[in-house]
């Protein structure tokens, strides 16, 4: 029996890891959460009877708790619910399905507490990889990536070795707004950003995807994934989503892992390493494909995926300004705040004002994210 928890569960990836939990007999559910979508929470409660259910705004914790008394499932709130959800005693992996820097504290405590790790969250390790890799070899516990591309990887990997490796080759699909310049992607909108040609993920993730901020932020989880230098992670275009990346080893061949665009696919991959499971969805079909094309990324257009080599270059606490500055970008973006393009200008801005941490501690990059807020709201 696989006994789980999902940080996260009423998100894409969440609900996907449902998904995948309903084909299979032998995966238990102990512990649900959400930030405040309390109607799908209450319908996963009573579908999967976890025992403990977490739902971060308080007062909607209380409704909850009213809502599913009838089922003497424990309701907890804030942080401290999810620190609660990620250590409990009953679960052996722990799903980081929850998006942004939040992640960090549960998944460290987490590992800190013996749980394998099915990782989506990359936010976490972008900004904390430096204490998550050494935690997690310390406690001899499993870093399982969720991530389509970081799976692909994880798989090409098999039965060789991580000093092996000359380059990765990270694929990107480009985004909605392939091929455009500077001046197409002055006046794009919210819905035009979001509508991804491949992928139905959740907002935030889908946005990082049209800024290429996304790919970015993979490139740096890769590099604390697979312990690669940054620039042996090289980014992509590879439009059809088919190829979900590559690895290049020192002889000169190149493992790759395709498969249909579907998240379930690196979900179930994770929920059952070293096993692979019957997966009924649709196959690809190299008949009908003919081809699988490539191209380079614009690095100039979308710059967000330059800053963000140059901060995970860099290393500290650099990361965590890129990333913070991000998040909240792409909120002050979806809210109509600001324009796209402002995103890339207030990563710039955030990364050139930082004095960098040398090995940051949770306090310090959760003090930094703090600081990166404060600066973007002081200057609007
Ligand atoms: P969604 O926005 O769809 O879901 C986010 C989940 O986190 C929801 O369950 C949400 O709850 C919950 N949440 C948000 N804030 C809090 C909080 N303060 N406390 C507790 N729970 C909270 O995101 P995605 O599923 O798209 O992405 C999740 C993570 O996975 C991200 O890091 C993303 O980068 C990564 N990822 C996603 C992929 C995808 O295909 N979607 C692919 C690869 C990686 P609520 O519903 O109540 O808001």
């Amino acid at each position: 029996m696989k006994n789980i928890a999902i940080l996260g569960s009423t998100g894409s990836i969440g609900t996907q890891t449902l998904a995948v939990v309903d084909e299979f007999s032998d995966i238990k559910v102990w512990g649900l959460s959400a930030g405040s979508n309390i109607t799908l929470l209450e319908e996963q409660i009573r579908k999967y009877r976890p025992t403990l259910a977490v739902v971060y705004d308080e007062d909607k914790g209380k409704v909850l708790s009213e809502k599913v008394k009838d089922l003497g499932v424990k309701i907890e709130t804030g942080m401290a619910g999810l620190l609660h959800l990620a250590t409990m005693i009953e679960v052996d992996t722990l799903v980081t399905a929850i998006v942004g820097m939040i992640g960090i504290r549960p998944t460290i405590a987490a590992i800190e507490a013996g749980k394998d790790i099915a990782l989506a969250n990359k936010e976490t390790l972008v900004c904390a990889g430096h204490l998550i890799m050494p935690l997690a070899k310390e406690k001899g516990v499993k870093i399982l990536p969720v991530d389509s591309e970081h799976s692909a990887i994880f798989q090409a990997l098999r039965g060789n070795e991580e000093k092996a490796i000359d380059k990765i080759w990270l694929t990107a699909s480009g985004g909605p707004f392939r091929g455009k310049k500077e001046e197409d992607l002055l006046a794009v909108t919210v819905s035009d950003a979001l509508n991804h040609p491949n992928w139905s993920m959740g907002h935030k993730i889908t946005i990082d995807s049209a800024t290429m901020v996304n790919k970015g932020l993979e490139v740096i989880e890769a590099k604390w994934l697979f312990n690669v230098p940054i620039d042996q992670v090289e980014v992509i275009i590879q439009p059809q989503s088919i190829i979900h990346s590559m690895i290049e080893y020192q002889d000169g061949s190149v493992m790759a892992q395709l498969g249909m665009p579907d998240m379930k696919l690196p979900i179930q991959y994770a929920l059952f390493y070293p096993e692979r499971r019957r997966m009924k969805e649709e196959r690809l079909d190299f008949r009908s494909l003919k081809s699988i094309v490539f191209d380079n990324p614009d690095m100039d257009t979308f710059y967000g995926l330059k800053l963000a080599y140059i901060a995970g270059r860099r290393g500290g606490s650099l990361p965590t300004v890129f990333n913070a500055a991000n998040e909240l970008a792409v909120k002050l973006f979806l809210n109509q705040e600001i324009t796209f393009l402002e995103i890339y200008q207030i990563i710039e801005d955030c990364l050139r004002h930082h004095t960098v941490i040398e090995n940051p501690t949770v306090e310090e990059i959760l003090r930094v994210e703090q600081e990166t807020y404060q600066r973007i709201n002081s200057r609007r």
